[in-house]
């Protein structure tokens, strides 16, 4: 394997089907609309498991959600992501020989992801059975320049012959959801969902229209094939599936190419599916294929220069940060019918759900680099708040809001309710998101717009919730970031984040009663100040526990009175636990999936004493198995803040690696987007110690030993800032925008123009 700035590349292509479908995800093409998984166009050999998966972000069916008793209020279907169709499907025949990777000889092969152009490739020099011999060139983009758009650029050189080349490609609509019943994170049944409606077809171009089962929705794609020299091709369609076939004739050293179109088009955010599906054809074939890839190069300039980050000194480290960048992008919702999934739009791993992962992981990072997208994202969440209304009431709340665990559409898609609808925090994390955006950007605008009306009616939900006992507001019975531990009382986490968004909801009341922009909002959801001073009260009496024998908080009321797991005697092959262990003997003990305190003590790190975060931290490492993937970059951003570098870069390593390195196992499901902003911030918020609090901007610089030097960018308010931290010294430069405060150490500094200080 080998890894270069921005083109991340594997030689010698492995025939397992284990690494063939991990790297179906690694080698995912997506740009926040579509996603393609990254299939070989001839498929695999018989008998192997594939995920042959195109998707489209927000577009769903639903599916029936067996209860085994029919509580009251239960969850009984979900939406879930679909399987669109199959483009990807080319075979070749030279000289009536079938390319396969698994047949003939292969001479040389290379996939590669380059990120600076936007594209995936495959370079394959072929022998065939008969010895004639092809370079083949595959080239793969979802463009960024128009979200609808897939191609395939196929190209073929003759090598030593001379004699046919013909291509066979599908269009196939006729496609099923992956299903795995041994793993709950993909298990589900593998029903067909999308139903034809109608097809049309002439000789290179075939659209197909297809509706879902039972959302109600509808999506047509289409397909366009161009050859690189005169020839007729041939349709014909059988089912919900058009086979197109040409031939043609090649000579000794001639290349010919083959350039695939595929348009999506979905009935959510267009009236006529198959209108649309032919204007986008259209406008895809109004410029040459080499101009779109000049787009999609410019689109990921401007990306690259916004979310610039180099280490000097750790190349493989500062190729998986970027490669993570890369899929942040790749995954992110571009309109507000979308949001980011846990696996972006890689893979079937959870549905295509949204959870918490993208206000307490992936937004931090946009906030700093890509802002516009932090408000696409938070105005998804404002766009389901009437969902997230009917969600409150179907749980028993008579106020507020209480948005879904995970969905889709904007209801609630968690059926084991103890590790999904129960972790409440989920309406503090989307809060606290709103505050980060606010803090990082000053837009009131968008406060008065979206972000107000979001503060105010979570906080209205912790009221409803929480309760007063012996002075203190409690909140009972919810399920805080560890899954490990499920349906307790007062889980600190929570209640921290429940007091922090109900402070802001009254800070940002009274400063929007001052500026006059409040009328509206309180009209519309029928606020009173009786409410605000409640809010007030509650955030004023909130009960966070504290160990006094052990100077910690502890993670829930009972957290601490149940046994502590024997982490170092549970055999290798027993993690992650929970594919092991039934939920209830894990909730018994004392130990921890993923950062739960240690989370609460980095995003509210002034709510406790460095003593008792330090002792808080040394307890749950002892705890916490990290099988969640949005663990380690939180340890690592902690130990960072606590000045143990070591432990931090190793936590970083683990986090960075992830999914390039495949070492949760289940990268074939697809990416880990939580993990790749929490990778991002174990750098920004972790090594340089960054914080963007009421008073302005913060850094707490630090380096790890391994390294050279580090270097990025930010956005803050109006202003664009590099920040290039050594073993000697941390420079901040101000590139744009207007000069800045910046607080070091506890220190405060007037930045001009740059400002250098000695680490
Ligand atoms: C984690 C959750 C997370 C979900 C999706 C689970 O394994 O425990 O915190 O939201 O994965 O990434």
């Amino acid at each position: 394997m080998k890894a270069k700035r921005l083109v991340y590349e594997v030689e010698n292509l492995s025939m397992d089907n284990n690494d063939l479908m991990v790297h179906e995800t690694v080698f995912h093409n997506a740009n926040g609309y579509i996603g393609v998984r990254s299939n070989y166009e001839e498929g695999y050999p018989q008998g192997y498991d594939t995920i042959r998966g195109s998707y489209i972000n927000g577009f769903y069916d639903i599916a029936d959600m067996k209860q085994a008793e029919k509580l009251y209020g239960l969850v009984e279907d979900k939406q879930t992501m679909l399987n669109i169709v199959d483009t990807q499907t080319i075979l070749l025949k030279i000289n009536g020989q079938t390319f396969r990777m698994y047949e003939g000889t292969v001479l040389h092969s290379k996939r590669y992801l380059d990120m600076e152009q936007g594209i995936t490739g495959r370079h394959v020099i072929w022998r065939a059975p008969n010895g004639n011999e092809v370079e083949i060139d595959i080239r793969r983009m979802t463009s960024f320049y128009q979200l609808s758009l897939f191609t395939i650029e196929y190209t073929v050189k003759a090598l030593n012959f001379s004699g046919t080349v013909e291509f066979q490609s599908l269009h196939n609509g006729e496609v099923k959801n992956y299903s795995n019943s041994k793993d709950p994170r993909t298990a589900r049944d593998s029903a067909r969902y999308l139903l034809p409606v109608d097809a049309e077809v002439d000789d290179d171009t075939s659209y197909l229209l297809s509706r879902t089962s039972k959302s109600n929705l509808s999506v047509c794609t289409g397909v366009k094939h161009i050859l690189s020299k005169p020839c007729a091709f041939k349709s014909e369609i059988q089912g919900h599936c058009v086979t197109t076939n040409v031939e043609t004739t090649i000579v000794e050293n001639e290349t010919i190419a083959l350039i695939k179109y595929t348009v999506f088009c979905d009935s959510i955010r267009k009236n006529d599916c198959l209108k649309a599906a032919k204007e986008e054809m259209e406008k895809a074939l109004s410029i040459s294929l080499a101009t779109l890839y000049n787009h999609q190069k410019t689109y990921l300039k401007e990306y690259w220069d916004n979310c610039f980050l180099e280490i000097e000194g750790d190349e493989d480290l500062t190729n998986a940060v970027n490669y993570n960048m890369y899929q942040l992008i790749q995954s992110v919702g571009k309109d507000e019918f979308c949001n980011i999934a846990a696996k972006g739009l890689s893979g079937e791993g959870y549905e295509g759900h949204y959870f918490w992962d993208t206000e307490m992981y992936i937004q931090p990072f946009f906030n700093l680099t890509e802002p516009e997208i932090t408000k696409n994202l938070i105005s998804f969440r404002y766009k389901i708040m009437d969902k997230a209304r009917e969600n409150a009431r179907i749980v028993g709340h008579k106020k507020g809001v209480l948005f879904p665990w995970r969905t889709i559409a904007g209801t609630e898609c968690s059926g084991y309710y103890p590790s999904g609808t129960a972790g409440y925090h989920i309406n503090g994390d989307i809060a606290y998101s709103v505050v980060a955006y606010y803090l990082a950007t000053k837009d009131i605008g968008f406060m008065v717009e979206k972000g107000a009306e979001i503060l105010f009616e979570t906080a209205r939900l912790w009221i409803d919730l929480g309760h007063y006992y012996e002075g203190t507001f409690r909140i009972n019975c919810v399920t805080g970031p560890d899954e490990y531990t499920c349906m307790v009382n007062n889980n600190y986490y929570t209640n921290v984040c429940a007091q922090y968004n109900l402070s802001w909801a009254v800070k940002i009341y009274y400063l929007l009663k001052e500026q006059d922009k409040l009328s509206a909002i309180v009209e519309k959801i029928q606020l009173t100040e009786e409410e605000v001073k409640e809010f007030a009260e509650a955030a004023e009496c909130m009960y966070l526990p504290y160990d006094e024998k052990l100077k910690i908080n502890p993670q829930d009321d009972s957290f601490l009175q149940k046994k502590v797991w024997d982490l170092e005697h549970t055999p290798k092959e027993e993690f992650p636990l929970l594919l092991h262990y039934h939920p209830l003997h894990l909730y018994r003990y004392q130990v921890c999936k993923q950062a739960d305190t240690v989370l609460a003590h980095f995003i509210f790190e002034d709510a406790q004493s460095l003593e008792t975060i330090r002792n808080s931290f040394d307890y749950y490492e002892k705890i916490t198995t990290h099988d969640s993937s949005l663990s380690t970059c939180i340890f690592s951003i902690v130990a960072s803040k606590l000045g143990l570098k070591d432990k931090a870069y190793e936590y970083f390593g683990d986090s960075a690696k992830l999914d390039l390195f495949n070492t949760h196992k289940n990268t074939k499901d697809g990416i880990h987007t939580a993990n790749m902003g929490g990778n991002y911030m174990a750098i920004v918020y972790g090594f340089a110690g960054l914080r963007i609090k009421e008073d302005g901007l913060h850094f707490a610089p630090s380096i790890p030993e391994q390294w050279k030097e580090y270097r990025f960018k930010i956005n803050f308010e109006d202003s664009q800032i590099m920040v290039e931290i050594n073993h000697k010294e941390s420079k901040f430069t101000l590139l744009k925008g207007s000069p800045k405060q910046i607080c070091i150490r506890d220190q405060l500094y007037d930045l001009k123009e740059s400002l250098t200080v000695a680490l």
